[in-house]
């Protein structure tokens, strides 16, 4: 502090130096100042000379020595106001803002804030629910790395039962495997070919041709002909599969997944008791050109079902630019006027965006549904079957490479309110490069209940994995954290505050942020 005062006065000093000085210029400065504000000693204090040094001959008014600090500190503060991560508001110097930020609870809330006791929460009776998995037997690998997360995590305290999906024969080696590390009853089905494959009303050679042209055009996925059937399955079939009959929940669980932070609590159990139908983790971007026609055929399903948005629609548009006055032609579009507005070599054509759709545009985003908690009797609803047939009719899951994220995010944005759908931010879940990771609850923690897999039979591994979760190894508390004993991968960084999150499409819809 001291030492930036005396260097500000030395720089004065520099600067009086260099600029000549005459005690005669300074007189008439002085009684030129006098004449004009006769009468008025307000300002005389400021105008009083002073010496910065004894013996010195430069002096300086008072007012500028008083000044020059003031306007250095308010020239830092104004910097700091501005920075470009300041969200457009007076930041208050002290203190920074919370790096996690509240969301609104006007329609959507988490169900717990840190952790609960799932000892006792496991006392209540179990929801109606099971875990699906489709996979092939080559993915066993990965499929117990996805078990032994969720199993640690979860379902060591809750024990629901598996069904896992196939459109081929589960091997022994498979059922076999994966029994080692379910704690709940597991069922393996085989999918029918009428629920996987191209059906008999499309022309398979075209079909064919299509997913062909995809993998020419180097889009993701796009010329692998079973990627496109899976994504079909999860779009229309996976919940009329007979091993989902009796079911009224499901928990989608995907080969190589990770789950960060302990669940405390029935989540099937609260999704009913607070009304949801669907639930999500993460939501972001589609990759463009695996969909380039999909809101076409989704807003056509609107307009044809004259279905009207509950407010979450708006969730998957782009912001439209609003049209002012002045923009707007109001001239009649006759052909004439058409011609003679044109100029020559010219098109006289307002710009047609090929991507609208009677003025709405598709953002892209959906709800990530590789983890998905939802009710599958909306999925059995015969609206949600009318729009899964009207999209399967225009040829889009093989012609494109419509994923069923983008099909149940736009069939819920259709067909549902902000209100049924739930952000489960206090999951810290990672599949391949995107992770969300809702950061510790301050306060709000519980001590480790050991868990040491019965399938790891070497005593020291099986310890050091425990050990992995121990306390002291989890991440650090944060405020508007709401996670439960967490301990994020740290190589990647959240997807909330990532470009292509879909976090602030939400949060305009679930009823805006509320805290900076
Ligand atoms: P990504 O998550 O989009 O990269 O795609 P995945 O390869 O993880 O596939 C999504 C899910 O479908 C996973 O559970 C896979 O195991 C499963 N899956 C994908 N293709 C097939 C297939 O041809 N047969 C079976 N049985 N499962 C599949
Ligand atoms: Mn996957």
């Amino acid at each position: 502090m001291s030492e930036k005062a005396a260097s500000t006065n030395g720089f004065v000093q520099r600067l009086m130096k260099r600029v000549p000085y005459t005690p005669a210029t300074a007189g008439l400065g002085d009684s030129t100042f006098a004449k004009s504000h006769k009468g008025s000693s307000r300002f005389s204090f400021f105008k009083r000379r002073i010496k910065l040094k004894p013996n010195s001959s430069i002096s300086i008014p008072l007012g500028f020595v008083l000044l020059f600090p003031s306007i250095v500190v308010l020239l830092i503060l104004a910097l700091v106001v501005k920075h470009p991560s300041s969200p457009g508001r007076i930041l208050i110097p002290a203190g920074t803002p919370p790096s996690i930020r509240k969301i609104s609870e006007k329609h959507d809330r988490v169900f717990a804030t840190g952790c609960l006791n799932p000892e006792e929460a496991a006392k209540q009776p179990r929801a109606n629910a099971a875990f699906v998995v489709l996979a092939r037997n080559q993915e066993l690998e990965g499929v117990v790395q996805s078990l032994k997360s969720i199993e640690r995590h979860f379902n060591r305290w809750f024990h629901y039962p598996y069904v896992f999906l196939n459109d081929g024969d589960f091997s022994e080696e498979f059922i076999s495997g994966v029994q080692n590390y379910t704690s709940g009853k597991t069922e393996f089905g085989k999918i029918d070919p009428s629920m996987w494959g191209f059906p008999d009303w499309v022309d398979h050679e075209v079909a064919k041709e299509g997913i062909n042209k995809q993998g020419d055009a180097v889009i993701m996925y796009g010329g692998m002909e079973s990627y496109h059937h899976m994504c079909r399955f999860y779009s229309g079939f996976f919940y009329k599969h007979e091993l989902l009959e009796k079911y009224e929940w499901y928990w989608r669980l995907e080969p190589e997944i990770k789950y960060f932070c302990d669940i405390t609590y029935d989540p099937f159990v609260e999704m009913a008791r607070n009304n949801k139908t669907y639930g999500f983790t993460i939501a972001v971007k589609e990759l463009k050109e695996t969909v380039p026609n999909i809101f076409r055929y989704a807003a056509a399903y609107k307009r044809k079902y004259k279905v009207n948005s509950q407010g979450l629609w708006e969730m998957f548009l782009e912001p439209q630019p609003e049209q002012t006055k002045e923009t707007e032609d109001t001239r009649e579009k006759t052909i004439p006027n058409v011609i003679l507005e044109t100029e020559a070599g010219h098109q006289n054509i307002p710009e047609i965006d090929p991507d609208n759709m009677e003025g709405e545009k598709y953002n892209m985003c959906h709800f990530w549904s590789n983890f998905e908690i939802a009710r599958l009797d909306w999925f059995r609803s015969q609206e949600y079957n009318d729009f899964f047939n009207m999209m399967d009719r225009s040829g889009g899951f093989w012609m494109e490479r419509w994923g069923d994220a983008p099909i149940h995010s736009l069939a819920a944005g259709a067909l549902l309110a902000p209100k049924d759908i739930h952000y489960f931010r206090d999951f810290g879940y990672r599949h391949t490069t995107i992770q969300h990771c809702p950061a510790n609850a301050p306060a709000r923690q519980s001590p480790n209940i050991p868990y040491l897999e019965k399938t790891t039979l070497n005593e020291k591994e099986r310890i050091e994995e425990d050990e992995y979760w121990a306390t002291a190894n989890l991440d650090p508390p944060k405020e508007n954290g709401v996670g439960c004993r967490c301990r994020c991968d740290t190589d990647i960084r959240d997807v909330e505050g990532k470009e292509g999150s879909c976090l602030a499409e939400w949060v305009d819809v679930a009823g805006g942020w509320a805290s900076p």
